[in-house]
């Protein structure tokens, strides 16, 4: 076993070929460093051996072609920057000529006149005559056919660097066979229990690793390709799985045994409204973790409008009741402050005491504020990221809530763990971007997930509708009809960081189209972006909130959280420059109050085929997975929001848009393997055992996540 261990990690300097020189750019290049390294680069595609292209039939279609010839005339063409390296192919339907720009002379050393060659490339017609420029190559000699008997060839990733340096594919590819012939059954072991392996009818890993390299056929390439994606989700879910029984297991927390006072009186006297059934679902099942003894770590998802805010507060409740205090944590200062009027409104009815901190709050007001966390005479505390710095202490903190979880980072949200000496409070996660279930899965695996997959009645669906440039004054006109009902408009434009300048006229420009082109007088309007101090932005939403102003201009800063109800129609400008997730978000904006809600989404007349896809997700549905689902297909996993900074995302094989259904039954089967075998002592179960120590030692932090 140790003898596997240490092939794996032998460096590539020492493989026949690579040397020193080479090594140094394979790790500069592609962060290559060992032979696990090369051995888990796995190929992006195949060039087909098995077709062969005859010179004349070439014609101005033709793409990617592999030809077969003889070498006939190699020259240098041409001085400076026009020298190039000109050789021509000839079979026995015609010639054409092969051309080289940059490392001529390496090249000019390798071809010889008179030699038969293959070669593959990407065909240019110039005035009716066809070339590759800087074609693969290779020489047939008389041993090698055997060789080149192989149907599929692989493509690596590679950089211009390592071409220049004579590193191509040719040379990759004989850099993969020598390695590969270094391992075997062996030395490459299966770590799945082979009952699995069966069972689920996939190649050994060391046959999928010959064959995602060197395939002879699409289905030996189609199988190694499932077995490498099913291990890899496979044993990512398996390590996310271990961690949560571990912690459920080891990290006890505060139970909360009683439904106390404040519970009771608020549910039975106060509460504004009846519970969805969804709001009650979730709170049996927040109320069922707190009960046990152990700390909780749960997601909630529930989209815009859905009514967490509720849920939070009497969960809270169960804090207070029992004993501790409660904090909730917002990304910003708007939506921190909207969370401190909300929950104030229901905790003023039972006489609880609710605290507001943030960078703004300064001076005595602040020492108070801190003071009184301290001695406990404060119930619940509401803010942003100051709430997790140093000097906030607590006297006995029972239960932390973020919000809009994704902005905040891992480290962040554990430095609230740390914030009670008696033992971690329980953690509440919510966030108002649905993540697709496979997302999920991965990214929050480890956490409970409740959703709240229901509306408040009474909600109407919001009308969007896509509108051209060219349908502006209509636009305007609709906007008119809907102030003139006493209604209030939202006109959204895009910010990017890099052009805000840009964004900025874009906004006083759409400002000057609304107050002077068409001009409504009795109306004001409201104008918010990025370059305003905070004291001016708030002003200025203020007096959006108080309906003085009947139109409120903005970029994306009221993205997050502004809960104006009487607001029942959105114009977003420049439609095609956001993100579906952002266009949901801005959109859950209107829809609050009970008037009929509207969204029109403008754009220009050209629109790439995503913006297009973008646009139609918005106008078919407002359900937020189905979303964020679109989302994902169209980004990718990488770009989603609250991705970026998961290491769990670096998957070399798997695709989370696409191997939905492979994930599905990898965490089945991982479930189902911890249930019968937790600590995977069993002795099917060895390779297991070992691979999840090997993932423990490789540095990602899994413990931290939540
Ligand atoms: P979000 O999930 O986006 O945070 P909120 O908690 O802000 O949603 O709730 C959105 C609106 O719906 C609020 O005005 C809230 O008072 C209202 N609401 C929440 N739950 C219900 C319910 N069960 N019945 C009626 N209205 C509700
Ligand atoms: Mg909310």
């Amino acid at each position: 076993m140790n003898r596997s261990a240490n092939i794996l990690d032998t460096g590539i300097e020492y493989l026949k070929g690579v040397g020193p020189m080479r090594a140094d750019l394979l790790k500069k290049e592609l962060q290559i460093f060992t032979y696990e390294g090369l051995l888990m680069q796995f190929p992006f595609r195949y060039v087909d051996k098995t077709q062969f292209v005859r010179i004349g039939d070439l014609n101005p279609e033709s793409t990617d072609v592999q030809v077969r010839g003889i070498l006939r005339r190699v020259e240098t063409l041409g001085e400076g920057t026009k020298k190039r390296l000109v050789a021509t192919l000839r079979d026995e339907s015609g010639a054409m000529e092969l051309i080289w720009f940059r490392g001529i002379n390496w090249i000019e050393k390798n071809l010889h006149v008179g030699g038969e060659y293959v070669v593959y490339g990407r065909v240019n017609e110039f005035n009716g005559n066809f070339n590759i420029p800087h074609p693969e190559v290779e020489q047939i000699l008389p041993d090698a056919e055997a060789k080149a008997a192989q149907t599929f060839a692989p493509v690596y990733p590679s950089t211009e660097k390592l071409n220049l340096r004579g590193i191509d594919h040719k040379v990759r590819r004989r850099m993969m066979q020598d390695l590969l012939d270094k391992f075997s059954e062996e030395n490459l072991p299966e770590m799945l229990p082979s009952d699995l392996v069966q069972k689920l009818n996939i190649p050994s890993h060391y046959q999928a690793i010959r064959h995602i390299h060197f395939p002879k056929t699409e289905q030996e390439l189609g199988a190694a390709r499932h077995r490498l994606k099913f291990e890899e989700l496979f044993f990512l879910q398996l390590k996310i799985l271990q961690t949560k029984r571990t912690r459920k297991g080891q990290i006890r927390g505060f139970a909360f045994g009683t439904i106390g006072e404040n519970f009771n009186t608020f549910y039975h006297e106060h509460l504004p409204f009846q519970l969805t059934n969804a709001q009650k679902k979730v709170l049996r099942e927040i109320r069922r973790d707190l009960s046990v003894g152990v700390q909780m770590n749960r997601l909630l998802q529930g989209d815009v409008g859905s009514g967490k805010t509720i849920v939070a507060f009497m969960t809270m409740l169960m804090a207070i009741d029992n004993g501790f205090q409660a904090s909730l944590m917002a990304p910003t200062e708007i939506l921190a402050q909207q969370h401190y009027i909300g929950i104030s409104e229901f905790a003023e009815k039972i006489g609880l005491k609710v605290a507001f901190l943030s960078g703004t709050v300064k001076g005595k007001k602040r020492k108070e504020v801190l003071e009184e966390l301290k001695n406990g005479t404060t119930n619940i505390v509401i803010g942003t990221h100051a709430l997790i710095e140093d000097p906030v202490e607590f006297l006995n903190l029972g239960l932390s809530i973020t919000d809009e979880q994704h902005r905040f980072g891992v480290e962040q949200r554990a430095k609230l763990w740390r914030k009670n000496e008696k033992g971690p409070p329980h953690i509440l996660v919510m966030t108002a971007t649905p993540i697709p279930r496979t997302l999920a899965m991965t990214l929050y695996g480890d956490l409970d997930v409740s959703v709240i997959d229901e509306l408040p009645p009474g909600r109407k669906e919001i009308i969007t509708v896509h509108r051209l440039e060219t349908q502006r004054l209509r636009v305007y006109g609709f906007m008119k009809e809907e102030i003139a009902k006493g209604r209030q408009v939202y006109v959204v434009y895009p910010l990017i960081e890099e052009s805000e300048t840009l964004d900025l006229k874009n906004l006083m420009a759409g400002y000057e189209s609304l107050s002077v082109d068409f001009p409504m007088p009795d109306y004001q309007i409201s104008v918010v972006h990025g370059k305003m101090k905070p004291a001016e932005k708030e002003a200025e939403m203020q007096r959006f909130i108080r309906k003085e102003t009947q139109i409120m201009i903005a970029t994306t800063v009221i993205e997050v959280g502004v809960n104006v109800p009487n607001a029942s129609l959105m114009v977003i400008e420049n439609t095609e420059r956001f993100g579906l997730s952002q266009l949901h978000q801005l959109r859950g904006r209107v829809g609050r109050g009970a008037d009929q809600s509207f969204c029109i989404l403008m754009s220009g007349y050209k629109l790439s085929s995503d913006a297009r896809e973008r646009i139609k997700t918005m106008c078919d549905t407002t359900d937020g997975f189905k979303i964020s689902e679109a989302d994902l297909r169209l980004r990718g996993p990488g770009n989603m929001e609250g991705t970026q900074q998961s290491g769990m995302l670096n998957l070399k094989i798997a695709d989370l848009a696409k191997d939905g259904a492979i994930l599905q039954v990898a965490r089945e089967i991982a479930e189902d393997i911890l249930e019968i075998d937790p600590n995977l002592q069993n002795v099917e179960n060895s390779g297991l055992y070992k691979k999840m120590e090997m993932m423990s030692q490789s540095g990602r932090v899994w413990s931290k996540i939540s």
